[in-house]
């Protein structure tokens, strides 16, 4: 049985949610991407351009938005976020997963776009876990730190609005729901009914 066309997946979680190390992870499985968006933000330290984000100036960001360049795009912490349609389409029509990386703003827009999208949200066991864990990344200043704990405080009521909630708590068992989802929407009927149909017609 062939999958022909890849799923478009909207992961959200507040940063210090340990989503990027769950990426790091799922990404490990040639059957997914994640799409490389654009961003006004300059990058962390050990951020390479072109791999985590596309890094670009504002004037930029104005010129691809003018142009049509963007499926969705918000702005995130006095920065400017935005998913190339280039990063999606001509990925899921290989039959590739796509991931979506994108905060609950614009993962509202996809909800409009693309209804058949999954929709994923990580959350953190509590905030004070969250606000220990950037902390801890220490890459950021406190004032930052503080503006991203408050930030995820208001993006977690957005959960509700997601198909599933998976809690990072450790590492492992928050990649094998994600996986357990995964596996549980290839068995729904819809994409089961191709095969169903192959075995009615070859009975
Ligand atoms: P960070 O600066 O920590 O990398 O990302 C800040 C927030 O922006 C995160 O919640 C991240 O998911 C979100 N984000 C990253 N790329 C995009 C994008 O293309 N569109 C939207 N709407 N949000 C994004």
């Amino acid at each position: 049985m062939t999958m022909n066309k890849g799923r478009l997946i909207v992961f959200s979680a507040p940063s210090g949610c340990g989503k990027g190390t769950m990426l790091a992870e799922i990404l490990k499985d040639e059957k997914f991407r994640c799409s490389v968006s654009c961003t006004t933000r300059a990058p962390r330290e050990g951020e390479i351009d072109g791999i985590n984000y596309h890094f670009i100036s504002e004037e930029e960001f104005e010129k691809r938005k003018a142009e049509g360049m963007f499926l969705e795009h918000a702005s995130y912490c006095k920065h400017s976020y935005g998913t190339l349609t280039s990063e999606v389409d001509p990925y899921l029509e290989k039959g590739i997963n796509v991931i979506l990386e994108i905060e609950v703003q614009g993962a509202m827009k996809i909800r409009e776009l693309r209804p058949d999208a999954l929709f994923i949200f990580i959350m953190p066991p509590s905030v004070d876990e969250l606000r220990r864990r950037l902390n801890k990344r220490a890459t950021e200043s406190e004032d930052v730190i503080e503006r991203r704990v408050q930030a995820a405080a208001g993006e977690i009521p957005f959960a509700k609005k997601y198909d599933y909630v998976i809690v990072n708590d450790a590492l492992e068992d928050a990649v094998s729901d994600f996986r357990s989802v995964i596996r549980a929407e290839e068995q729904r009927v819809e994409p089961m009914s191709e095969f169903i149909d192959e075995v009615i017609r070859n009975a």
